[in-house]
Order: C-alpha cells, then sequence, then structure tokens
C-alpha cells in the first residue's frame, strides 16, 4: 500500500496487486493480474517445515480451503477500499457472507436485532435460521434511532443495518444507530451492498462489519456470485474462523472474475448513477408514478442524508404506480418493456426491472411511504450501462403499453 492517502478510483486499480502475487518465475510484478492460482495441496519442504505451524492469515499457503493468492489479492483489494478494516473473508454467495458473520459474532442466549428493511434472505436469516442456536432476533424501525436505543436489551449482541433498504429504498441515519450500538457494546454489520465501500465507507461510518454481495457491483457482470465480510481485528479474526470451521472457500477463477470486475467498479458506478438518476427525474415527472424512490434524486425525502453520508450512488431504485393502477397495469408495463430484463438480482451492465410488495418482508412501517400513497404497487429497476436515453423510451413504451387495456 502507498504512504500517500489515493483517491478511491486509483485504490480500486492498484489495491491487491502485490508483486509476489503478480509473477512469472525469477520475476516479481511481471504481469499486470495475479493468475488464477489452482491449488489444493501445500507441499512442505520437509518434515520439519511440516511440524512448523503455519500463521492463520492471508498471504500464507495452507490448505486450498484457506484460499490462494487469487483470492487472497480479492480480500485485500476490498480490504484497501474500505478505511480501517484489517482484513476480508470471502465467501461463496453474499448470504453466505450474511449467515456466517451472524453466526461468528453471536452465542445462543444472544439477541440480534434486524433492520425491518432488510433483504428479505437476511431476514430470514436473523428471524428463522439463527432460532436453532438459540439466538433469537427482533426487527428495529430503523427511521427512528431512539427506537433502537429502546429496543437493546441486556443480550443484545449485535445488530443488522442496512442502507438504503432493499426494494422500499429508506435510507437510515446509519452514523446515528451505529453509535447507539457502540455505546451499549453491541457489534452493527451493515449490508453495504447498494453503496459498496466507495460509496460509504462503512467503518468510518461507525459500523463494525461491512459486508457486501460480490455478485452485484464487484462481479458488475452477471456472471458470478460471491460475498464478502470487511471488519477491522478483532472481529475480522472471529468472522475468520467461523467461516474457515465452516468450510466457506471461493474458487480462484471467480475470485478472479471479481477482481477483474473491481477495477472498472467506480466508472461503472459512475455511469449507472447517472443514467439511474436521469430515468428517475424522468419518470417522477410522469402521471402514472406516485412515488419514485430514489435518495439520489434532490427533492425525495432522504436526499439530504444520503448527501451527508454517501460518496455515491448507483443504478438501483425503485417506484411506485398512481392510484388506480392495478397488477395488470403493472405486468403489462413490465411485459412491455425491451432494454429490461426481468429478474432478480441487480449491479450487472444490463438493466432489470423487478414488480413487488414489500408488505410480507417490511411489517413495521405502512407501504407505501409518503404523502400521495398511490396504488401502492412497486418495481424495482436496476440501470445497466445502456444508453439512458434508449431506456427511458423504453420505459416510455411500457408506460403507454400499460395504459391500454
Ligand atoms: C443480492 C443481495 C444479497 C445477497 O447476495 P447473493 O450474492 O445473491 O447471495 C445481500 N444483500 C443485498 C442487499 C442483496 O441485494
Amino acid at each position: 500500500m502507498s504512504d500517500k492517502p489515493r483517491k478511491p478510483a486509483t485504490r480500486a486499480v492498484e489495491a491487491g496487486r502485490r508483486k509476489e502475487w503478480t509473477s512469472t518465475p525469477g520475476q516479481p510484478g511481471s504481469v499486470v493480474n495475479p493468475p488464477v492460482w489452482r491449488a489444493s495441496t501445500h507441499l512442505y519442504e520437509d518434515s520439519k517445515d511440516l511440524a512448523g505451524g503455519r500463521p492463520n492469515e492471508d498471504g500464507h499457503f495452507y490448505y486450498g480451503r484457506r484460499g490462494g493468492p487469487t483470492q487472497w489479492a480479492l480480500a485485500e483489494a476490498l480490504t484497501e477500499l474500505e478505511p480501517h478494516a484489517d482484513g476480508t473473508e470471502l465467501f461463496p454467495s453474499g448470504v453466505a457472507a450474511i449467515a456466517c458473520t451472524l453466526l461468528a459474532i453471536l452465542r445462543p442466549g444472544d439477541e440480534l436485532l434486524v433492520t425491518d428493511n432488510a433483504y428479505e434472505p437476511s431476514r430470514n436469516i436473523a428471524l428463522g435460521m439463527l432460532k436453532q442456536f438459540d439466538i433469537t432476533a427482533k426487527p428495529f424501525d430503523p427511521l427512528e434511532p431512539e427506537n433502537l436505543a429502546a429496543m437493546i436489551g441486556p443480550n443484545t449482541k449485535a445488530v443488522l443495518l442496512e442502507s438504503p433498504g432493499s426494494l422500499t429504498m429508506e435510507v437510515c441515519d446509519i452514523p446515528a444507530l451505529a453509535a447507539i450500538a457502540r455505546q451499549h457494546g453491541v457489534l452493527s454489520v451493515i449490508d453495504n451492498t447498494w453503496a459498496t465501500s466507495l460509496g460509504f465507507p462503512a467503518l468510518e461510518r461507525g459500523c463494525d462489519v461491512s459486508v457486501m454481495s460480490l455478485t452485484k457491483h464487484v462481479g458488475g457482470h452477471s456472471d458470478m456470485m460471491m460475498g464478502c465480510a470487511t471488519a477491522a481485528k478483532p472481529v475480522i479474526n472471529r468472522i475468520r474462523r467461523q467461516a474457515q470451521f465452516m468450510g466457506q472457500v471461493v474458487s480462484p477463477d471467480d475470485a478472479a472474475l471479481a477482481l477483474r470486475g473491481l477495477r472498472t467498479m467506480p466508472l461503472r458506478l459512475e455511469r449507472s448513477t447517472s443514467s439511474a438518476l436521469e430515468v428517475a427525474k424522468w419518470l417522477e415527472s410522469r402521471p402514472e408514478i406516485s412515488a419514485v424512490l430514489c435518495p439520489m434524486l434532490p427533492g425525495t425525502r432522504d436526499h439530504e442524508l444520503w448527501q451527508r453520508d454517501f460518496s455515491g450512488g448507483c443504478g438501483l431504485f425503485s417506484f411506485v404506480l398512481a392510484e388506480g393502477l392495478d397488477v395488470a397495469a403493472r405486468a403489462r408495463l413490465i411485459d412491455a418493456l425491451d432494454l429490461f430484463g426481468i429478474g432478480f438480482s441487480w449491479g450487472g451492465y444490463e438493466s432489470l426491472a423487478i414488480p413487488f410488495d414489500p408488505t410480507p418482508v417490511h411489517t413495521l412501517r405502512a407501504w407505501p411511504p409518503g404523502i400521495d400513497s398511490g396504488s401502492g404497487l412497486g418495481v424495482r429497476l436496476s440501470i445497466g450501462l445502456e444508453d439512458a436515453g434508449d431506456l427511458t423510451a423504453d420505459l416510455a413504451r411500457g408506460l403507454d403499453a400499460m395504459r391500454e387495456t
């Protein structure tokens, strides 16, 4: 790492490219990218070497399950992009990262508080899977930080945060929530998939663990699955131990794809953010739309908080159809779109649209938000790298199709 603090775009290019991982025989640093190191078995020099023990850290080859240079390069790059982090653990998916992180920091009898606007599988892990370990979980309303303070009890050991919230896109006051958690000795874990550490330096904002689905922005090409947890010591050591107990490993091929994606991520995020803003502004002007849930959009409820805490956005946002429209109308809109694929996931180079109803999974607040409650029918868009004008033209065609019965 360099001694001068470099800007995120520069770090995204340089991070993780240690000379010893980018070498040809006898020539350290002679290739740009770490090769795909396929390895399971470590060979020892002799019996003495075998008996010597191995440090349990990235950078020391021990056995393939603990990764090799390709995975270490990715982990180190992700650590370097997250100010104040000491390490990163890689997982085969974002969900695996969330599940394993929670198992690492919680014990039987502990309580977890989970933000009401969490990603649905996270909520299911918290309220369902953790029960079998005698860990209880309760959702809390993230829009009122005092509410979190009131809910923290003697057994509360962790809080799971996410901002903007999945589907409903509310920005929460993460610095306030994380500070309350810390005051009470409670660890805060944030799902930082939306902004990444480039748009929201989570540890700097007071969180203890930043989890991301690398399947989204880091991969960026809809061709791989991966997740990560990044933290400072000693928390990262606990996560590492848990991951090793559970045999969590990612392939060097996928790590190379994620590294490749990471190099262009700042550029892709910039482009999808500006296109998303353009599309969001256009949607706001349409009579068929009652609310655009995009914190990057000036004038929206969460814009000021977003501006205060975030240094970047992305292409993912939602909108609500106006009063009088129904599920069939929403289906006509989505089915008429040419450039938007219909699919879950997001953060790829291609645009996607998906209908949603958050009421079964976000239970503490009335949906939809705001004064004009509209039809309550939500659509989430993931804006990709297509031309923004082409995307609005496609949406215009979809809205026309929606009105025709
Ligand atoms: C997709 C997603 C995940 C899960 O990631 P996978 O890699 O698909 O397991 C976690 N959190 C958020 C906010 C997501 O959108």
